[in-house]
């Protein structure tokens, strides 16, 4: 099945192409369109089956349709049109430097004096992963399926310092994605508003189990709202893992490649 076939708009079409990608993995045919629909997934899938795109694509189109609603909310609101992306959300490849102003409104003579200050960015999505490689991978693939839009990201892992990070998050992100241990050090302190999770994400989970990260993640998913999109990503399903699907997902669709 050809990516056209997909809801996903022009942007992450574009970044599809871009990638050389024309038709989609067994994986990507089987998730994408059941992660469109708002319904839990667990997947059994070895790396290299095209899994990452199964689930940042879909996850992309839903962050952005979350955020435009929430423009338009606000739109309707204080009485202005609805249905335009602000200046400050066009995709980067079209953006201007904020600090000079977009070019509307230099061409309009207006500048910097002229914009209202935005509020931080929720973060709507979660993504979970065992390894600062993994993680690494996940957010590659993210910035390279999202480069069409104005996607913010925080790449979270240990083993190097927290500064950039901290910023990251301060200059609020869409996405998170992290290992759960600095995950968590950077929550205990108070730097990671996890309130407004939209989306979870647990790749490798038999990995994170053998590693011994449950506790971590329990700790993390009790301050992700129980009213989510959970997907669970695996290469195998001991009964542990079973466990915690049961535990953390609801009526999940199974897929396996
Ligand atoms: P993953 O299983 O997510 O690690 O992906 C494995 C490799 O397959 C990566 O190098 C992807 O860029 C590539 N890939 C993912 N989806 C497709 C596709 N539909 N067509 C061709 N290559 C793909």
């Amino acid at each position: 099945m050809k990516f056209e076939t997909l809801n996903i708009g022009p942007a992450l079409l574009r970044a599809v192409a871009d990638k050389g990608y024309e038709i989609m993995t067994p994986i990507q045919a089987d998730a994408i369109p059941t992660i469109l629909e708002g319904r839990d997934l667990i997947g059994c899938a070895q790396t290299g089956t095209g899994k990452t795109a199964a689930f940042a694509l879909p996850t992309i189109h839903r962050i952005l349709s979350s955020l435009q609603a929430e423009r338009d909310a606000t739109a309707k609101a204080n009485g202005q049109p609805t249905g335009q992306p602000e200046a400050a959300e066009a995709p980067a490849d079209a953006r201007d430097d904020r600090h000079q102003g977009n070019r509307a409104d230099r061409r309009a003579g207006r500048h910097q004096t002229s914009r209202r200050p935005q509020a931080r960015r929720k973060t709507r999505c979660l993504v979970l992963a065992p390894t600062r490689e993994l993680v690494s991978q996940i957010a590659a693939s993210f910035v390279a399926y999202g480069k069409h839009t104005a996607l913010r990201q925080a790449v979270i892992y240990g083993g190097v310092g927290q500064g950039p990070q901290v910023k990251a998050l301060q200059h609020g992100a869409d996405v998170i994605i992290a290992t759960p241990g600095r995950l968590l050090d950077l929550m205990n302190q108070g730097h990671v508003d996890l309130s407004k999770i939209e989306i979870l994400i647990l790749d490798e989970a038999d990995q994170m189990l053998d590693m011994g990260f449950i506790p971590d993640l329990k700790r993390i998913i009790a301050k992700v709202p129980t009213e989510r999109q959970t997907l669970m990503f695996s290469a195998t399903m001991p009964p542990a893992i079973r466990e915690l699907a049961h535990e953390w997902l609801k009526f999940p669709v199974s897929v396996q490649t």
